[in-house]
């Protein structure tokens, strides 16, 4: 069976040389939706906690919240970055806490100190798709994402392997030890 858990998240971006209107600067709010498969835990009866997924994944999707979000080849990225430095934000400010830990992967680098997201690929709902499935595959066993954006939509399903040690107690992953991290229960 799967749990599903949603996000919404608030962010600008644009499609650097696409024909089209994409291609100026604009902001969306995008809903991200992220099932887990497992077999039902049968200690709690549920897959996984849904505000375990959440915390799990907010931790990273954090970092695209009020967040711009453009490509490395983008030449806004160094005007907007020298606009940054010259305002003295650049490199953090007192009134931006909610950020994510920054993160380095094939296709995307979150600077959340100046609230910028690089991505190496155009980020449509596709690429959004993909650089989620990249950043939580090891931590969940995601069957599928969906990500809505305005008019634009994508999903994407996932084969899920093997089975997952969670606690019977309290539902979230038991540690390489068998221990649950949370309340201390074990595999039962
Ligand atoms: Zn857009
Ligand atoms: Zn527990």
């Amino acid at each position: 069976m799967r749990s599903i858990t949603t996000f919404t998240i608030q962010y600008a971006h644009r499609f650097y040389n696409f024909k089209g209107e994409a291609q100026y600067l604009h902001g969306h709010t995008g809903i991200l939706t992220i099932a887990v498969e497992d077999t039902i835990n049968p200690g709690v009866n549920m897959v996984f906690p849904c505000n375990e997924i959440r915390k799990t994944a907010w931790h990273v999707i954090q970092n695209f919240d009020h967040a711009l979000i453009l490509r490395h080849d983008d030449p806004l990225l160094p005007a907007v970055l020298g606009v940054y430095e010259k305002q003295g934000i650049r490199n953090g400010a007192p009134t931006n806490q909610m950020k994510g830990p920054a993160f380095k992967t094939e296709l995307a680098t979150a600077h959340p100190d100046c609230r910028l997201v690089v991505t190496k690929e155009t980020m449509t709902v596709e690429g959004m798709i993909k650089i989620v499935y990249e950043l939580l595959k090891d931590k969940l066993n995601i069957a599928k994402i969906t990500f809505v954006s305005g008019d634009n939509s994508a999903c994407q399903e996932y084969p899920v392997k093997g089975t997952r040690d969670r606690c019977p107690c309290c539902g979230i992953a038991l540690d390489e030890n068998g221990v649950c991290p949370k309340c201390g229960c074990r595999k039962s």
